[in-house]
């Protein structure tokens, strides 16, 4: 009994996430919800000791998950172009700035940095990257997990066109099934550590 209870803490250790890479708006939207998700999100990662990776700069939901990261002691790590550094584009940086020469190499650097994805609601940004790291798991290039925060149902038409996907044909059932969707950060990661084979 003692042994199984080693072994699952053991287990449970091994799943746990070191470090997250958060895809957000760089807006905070015209809800409350999803600034309140992006601190949820921020204070539960402080709680179960996982680092940030972003797209680095403080604006939008991007400004508040970072400073909710670095103030409760973890890493932050912003992987932002040289572009977009100007202060009026990105805002003011926080925790560790990684410089890159493009949009390409931050993608792939912020997709290095982490075991595991989750998108709280953004835009266009937002939506190509968490899309990217779903068909790079559809063509086996990874198997970490993606989760969606799907904050007051934000990704629902989203859902809905995946499944439309299904349903016509051009996305098989099984890959329907690498996203997980949860509303609260706690029974996200869950669902993600659940699910992650490492
Ligand atoms: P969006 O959802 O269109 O606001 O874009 C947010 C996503 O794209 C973030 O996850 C970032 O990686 C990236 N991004 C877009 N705009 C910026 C910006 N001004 N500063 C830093 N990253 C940005």
């Amino acid at each position: 009994m003692e042994a199984e209870r080693k072994v699952s803490a053991e287990n449970e250790e091994e799943r746990r996430f070191k470090r997250i890479c958060v895809f957000c708006g760089s807006r905070t939207g015209y809800k409350s919800a999803f600034s309140d998700a992006a601190l949820e999100l921020g204070k539960f990662m402080v709680e179960r000791k996982i680092d940030l990776v972003y797209g680095g700069g403080s604006l939008g939901l991007m400004g508040l998950i970072s400073q909710t990261v670095l103030n409760g002691g973890c890493h932050v790590l912003g992987v932002i172009p040289e572009t977009l550094l100007p202060r009026e584009v990105s805002g003011e940086t926080f925790g560790e700035v990684k410089r890159v020469a493009d949009m390409h190499e931050r993608k792939s650097t912020m997709f290095e940095h982490a075991d595991a994805f989750i998108a709280l609601p953004g835009g266009y940004g937002t939506m190509e990257e968490v899309v990217e790291v779903i068909a790079w798991s559809q063509l086996g290039i990874h198997d970490k997990p993606v989760g969606l925060f799907n904050v007051e149902g934000y990704f629902n038409s989203l859902l809905r066109l995946f499944d439309k996907g299904v349903e016509d044909g051009f996305i098989q059932n099984s890959a329907s099934q690498i996203v997980l969707i949860a509303d609260t950060a706690q029974e996200l990661i869950k669902k993600m550590e659940e699910a992650n084979k490492s």
